[in-house]
């Protein structure tokens, strides 16, 4: 059969063995010149190795990170930090939102091929920062970034995702403005050919309406839930409500939990709250105390994720 693997920065793993996986956050962004001055930074060595440490301790294995090239990633710091840590660390090609970019950067200067073919190399043979590396540090899967309409959405670079994913196999995950527009961006992957089987919208949980996640989810695309460490979204009466409506409708294959630690203060090892540790010790008790199935808690914070990501292996390369 295709034998799926994961692509990790330190190489290909078995999806089974990813275990406990946050299904997007952030594990090192460096400054970027002349981007917004706003934009989050994670470069405190010990600091990040730290707080990976404690995640492992705590019953985390891996985690998904959603900087792209050009804004702030690191591929050699990522491999680096997987192997200090032991934690599993699956790097993205792909874009960002336009104001973590300079002004100038190459990636809205390009055509959709030229962008695609950038992906593609960055899938096969590794990312820009470590291709002369002795090991090459290569993305497992496609970050993207929608803004809140389609039209405002960069159409080249959303081109460029859909043909990558259709040369590679990889995944897209698609940042999403509090779930604005998922309907159109899901119809145009589809339209280009693209199996909604490969797509992962996040941080849809900002949209909790019912009715949208069931028919989204039912088109085959995964739902990726980080609210639950945001007073400001309201998670008691928002996600976690949805969360187990989901599961009891019985589309807890559809979702991946994660935390989107971009922002230091939710970081110990930085002075704020709760922590990286947090996705096991708050978001996983609280689902065993709920009396969630043990293989749906599974599925959600892991097996899930693993399993879309993971690229089936019969493709040529
Ligand atoms: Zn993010």
């Amino acid at each position: 059969m295709s034998n799926p693997r994961l692509m990790t920065v330190l190489g290909p793993i078995a999806p089974a063995e990813m275990g406990i996986v946050d299904a997007h956050t952030h594990v090192w962004i460096e400054p970027v010149a002349n981007a917004d001055p706003d934009a989050p930074v994670l470069f405190d060595e010990t600091a990040v190795l730290t707080e990976l440490c404690q995640f492992k301790a705590a019953g985390g294995s891996g985690l998904v990170d959603c900087q792209p090239g050009g804004c702030g990633r690191n591929g050699r710091m990522l491999s680096q930090l997987a192997e200090q840590s032991g934690v599993h660390i699956v790097a993205c090609t792909g874009f960002h939102r336009r104001i973590y970019y300079p002004p100038d950067a190459p990636l809205w200067q390009i055509d959709a091929e030229a962008a695609a073919d950038l992906f593609v190399t960055e899938l096969r043979d590794g990312l820009m920062e470590t291709a002369v590396a002795e090991q090459p540090v290569r993305a497992g899967f496609i970050k993207i970034a929608g803004e809140a309409t389609m039209a405002a959405t960069p159409q080249h670079l959303l081109e460029a995702a859909a043909m990558a994913s259709l040369a590679t196999g990889a995944a897209i995950e698609m940042h999403t403005e509090k779930g604005a527009a998922v309907e159109e961006f899901l119809q145009f992957f589809v339209d280009q050919g693209v199996d909604p089987q490969r797509l992962v919208f996040c941080h849809v949980d900002k949209r909790p309406d019912f009715a949208f996640h069931q028919t989204i989810a039912q088109a085959g695309a995964m739902l990726e839930y980080d609210t639950f460490f945001r007073p400001k979204y309201q998670p008691e009466q928002n996600v976690w409500p949805l969360l187990m409506q989901m599961i009891e409708t019985g589309l807890a294959a559809q979702i991946a939990l994660a935390t989107d630690m971009a922002d230091s203060g939710m970081w110990q090892q930085f002075g704020g709250q709760p922590g990286m540790s947090a996705f096991m010790t708050h978001i996983q008790a609280r689902l065993v105390q709920m009396g969630v199935d043990d293989t749906i808690i599974k599925q959600l914070m892991g097996g899930n994720i693993a399993n879309r990501l993971a690229i089936p292996q019969h493709r040529k390369e």
